[in-house]
């Protein structure tokens, strides 16, 4: 009989996270701190991270030992399967082999509690009782909530606005674990309170949201912040999904040609290759890593290779990241995860050594791909991730006119159930292509600060 699902025991879970850190070809440039204007210190950081992340966000060794606690929350829905999307490249028609690694099996429904559970524990090892964070479309947020209520304690959440308004059930969700959720831009901050007071219903931003968390944390005893992408610590955190997709790869007895997967700030497409990636810089395997975005924010093929802030209201350490500008507000589209302006700085420094590459689409294609896989897979997949189903077809279709049989693997990193007014407006034929803001990006992009050159 034919294999479909590659499936692996609790034992199987990875004892350590792998990080990239140890094999890069070049060092990650530092992160700079915006005052001063020179690389930021633990200290810098400590008001606003538990001392643990801090540490792991700069370590230079390969492996870091998962605590126990975390790994125990991990068998909750950890090895997640490998399948193999045998009635898909039927429909296809394509002698294409497609691998998809099935991440929303997690309670909240994406692989973002990978990081919260690990962020959640570190912060209460080290005496917090609260942590405040945002949310794009609700996968954070959710998976912060689900956190924080294992290890007991509280968590505050900042909403983007068009997503608070657009998908209702994930605030549901998030109170259902026991959070407070805010529709961002709020009253509750001075940033927050700023940015409503010139623009009275504001829809926020992913930038906004964080300015938000932030100052909340710093501004409140027993508070830190937690992100939940783009820092090497989350995407340190998510390489889980690629160590056990080495092991079901065995399984299957096959190996990739190409991994492909979504990036909105970067962790879920990091956790999903980075375990791959020493195969290539180390073992010179080719292997091909194609990171998709969304063309109404695309940070990697449209932006700068420059330092910028993490955050709209430029309060946070700079960074070095293909960057559109702090200040550019992404059009609504439906794949809120991706609607970010800046990109992880590993993902950044990957492509600019030409070891990944990157695509960006609209999101109409997007969709017709995602019901074409739902039809055939069963699973309903999230907006951000039919990003990489997208690129996957047309990949599958090129081998279909070539005969090639290439091995196509991607990142499934969340389900749709909470984006169905999405589906609704797509099959309603609403649904719309925003062209690439030109303009905007540009007014934005005059913004960037300048960091002296010997960091650069
Ligand atoms: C958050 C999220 C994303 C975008 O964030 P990355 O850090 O790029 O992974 C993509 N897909 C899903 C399902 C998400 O929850």
């Amino acid at each position: 009989m034919e294999q479909t699902k590659f499936m692996l025991g609790e034992e199987d879970i990875p004892t350590h996270w792998y990080n990239i850190q140890a094999d890069l070809p070049e060092p990650l440039p530092p992160i700079i701190h915006p005052g001063r204007m020179d690389p930021v210190t633990p200290d810098d950081l400590a008001p606003i991270f538990a001392m643990e992340l801090i540490k792991q966000e700069v370590s230079q060794e390969r492996w870091i030992e998962i605590p126990e606690p975390v790994r125990d929350v991990y068998k909750l829905w950890r090895p997640t399967p490998l399948y193999r999307a045998r009635r898909w490249e039927q429909a296809l028609g394509t002698p294409a082999r497609i691998y998809y690694k099935w991440e929303g099996v997690s309670p909240p429904g994406s692989h973002k509690p990978n990081t919260a559970v690990a962020q959640a524990y570190y912060n209460k090892m080290e005496g917090q009782t609260r942590i405040t964070t945002e949310t794009g479309a609700g996968q954070w947020g959710s998976a912060l909530s689900f956190a924080c209520n294992l290890f007991d304690m509280e968590c505050k959440v900042y909403m983007v606005g068009i997503s608070y308004d657009q998908k209702p059930y994930r605030k549901s969700m998030i109170e259902a674990w026991g959070a407070t959720i805010v529709r961002s831009p709020s009253l509750e901050t001075s940033v927050g309170k700023k940015y409503l007071e010139e623009v009275p219903g504001h829809t926020g931003s992913l930038g906004l949201a964080i300015s938000e968390g932030v100052e909340d944390a710093v501004t409140h005893e027993g508070s830190k912040y937690a992100l939940g992408s783009v820092l090497n610590h989350v995407l340190l955190h998510q390489t889980v999904i690629g160590q056990e997709m080495k092991k079901q790869f065995e399984l299957a007895d096959d190996y990739p040609d190409m991994l492909i997967g979504c990036i909105g700030g970067g962790s879920s497409m990091a956790g999903f290759s980075l375990p791959w990636v020493t195969d290539k810089i180390k073992d010179g395997k080719d292997l091909q890593f194609i990171c998709v975005e969304p063309m109404a924010s695309p940070s990697v093929t449209k932006g700068l290779y420059k330092f910028d802030f993490g955050d709209a209201a430029a309060t946070t350490p700079l960074m070095k990241m293909y960057t559109l500008g702090h200040s550019f507000i992404p059009a609504p589209i439906h794949a809120g995860g991706l609607r970010y302006h800046g990109m992880a700085p590993i993902i950044c420094h990957l492509n600019d050594l030409g070891i990944m590459e990157t695509l960006a689409l609209h999101q109409v294609p997007v969709f017709d791909a995602a019901v074409s896989f739902a039809k055939a897979e069963g699973i309903i997949p999230a907006p951000e991730p039919s990003h990489a189903i997208k690129v996957a077809m047309d990949e599958a279709l090129k081998c279909k006119e070539t005969g090639e049989e290439k091995v196509i693997a991607f990142n499934l990193c969340g389900h749709g159930h909470f984006d169905m007014a999405a589906y609704d407006t797509y099959f309603a034929g609403d649904l719309v292509n925003y062209e690439y803001p030109a303009e905007k990006v540009a007014e934005a992009q005059k913004e960037l600060p300048e960091v002296p050159p010997e960091y650069q």
